[in-house]
């Protein structure tokens, strides 16, 4: 039986910057060159996230402005269905801007505290317009389930994250900022959900972190997937290039 993975990519127009909608196509290339159909979603402003549908819901990354635009629709038109399907085992990714907007709330430069998802126990807060970004290259440690690996990109937020008691880090930061540039951690990861500050864009840089999420997203309707390995040497080499960036 052919498997698909199908994909529901919020805000596609909005939640985009520093190429994030790369991932759709990493996944895409690495789920077609394997035999996998892939299927995708664009969900924006007033439409309504049927979550258990999917097996993975992707949002990238937003100025402030953007996130401003899009978290009343995300509360009212997405929330409820994205939160009960995490805890039914769909995953999720979500970079920089959707990150935040996961967690329970993001404090923007302004003061405004937009609500969040509260897919992750998290929280965000931006210092002031004229504080210091966390931009540059990043390489992290990630506890992968063969060992531990790097993950590498660049981040670019204002914003600091800091996580709860029922959130873990995705990674150990090795070279950058991370989440708050502070307690050394990266990310978060909650069920099969994770989110990240990484852009790059992230997956294409990192095969096995693509290919660790195309297996959690297939596995709560196919059970433990055995993805048969891709040329993908040219993903490595950039991998091997961004590590050389410290
Ligand atoms: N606007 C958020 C911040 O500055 C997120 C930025 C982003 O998605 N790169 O922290």
């Amino acid at each position: 039986m052919t498997m698909t993975l199908r994909v529901a990519h919020l805000y596609p127009s909005l939640m985009n910057i520093y190429g994030d909608r790369g991932n759709i196509m990493c996944l895409r290339r690495r789920c077609e060159s394997r035999g996998i159909a892939f299927e995708l979603d664009a969900l924006s402003l007033g439409d309504r996230l049927e979550a258990r549908a999917y097996d993975l819901v992707f949002a990238g990354g937003a100025q402030d402005r953007e996130q401003r635009l899009v978290v009343d629709d995300l509360l009212a038109t997405k929330r409820d269905a994205l939160v009960e399907a995490i805890e039914d085992g769909v995953a999720a990714l979500a970079v920089c801007g959707g990150y935040q907007l996961f967690g329970t709330f993001y404090r923007e430069a302004s003061g405004v505290e937009l609500p969040g998802a509260g897919v992750f126990d998290l929280h965000t807060e931006h210092p002031g317009e004229g504080a210091r970004r966390c931009i540059g290259n990043i390489i992290a440690a990630w506890d992968a389930p063969g060992g531990e690996r790097t993950i590498v990109g660049f981040e670019n937020h204002g914003g600091r994250t800091r996580l709860g008691e029922g959130a873990r880090p995705l990674a150990r930061v090795r070279h950058g900022n991370g989440n708050n540039g502070e307690d050394g951690t990266e990310g978060a990861v909650y069920r099969n959900a994770i989110g990240t500050y990484i852009h790059g864009s992230l997956l294409p840089k990192n095969p096995a972190l693509a290919d660790h999420i195309i297996a959690l997203a297939l596995a709560r309707r196919h059970g433990d997937v055995a993805l048969a390995p891709i040329d993908d040497r040219a993903e490595q080499r950039a991998h091997a290039a961004a590590l050389r960036l410290r």
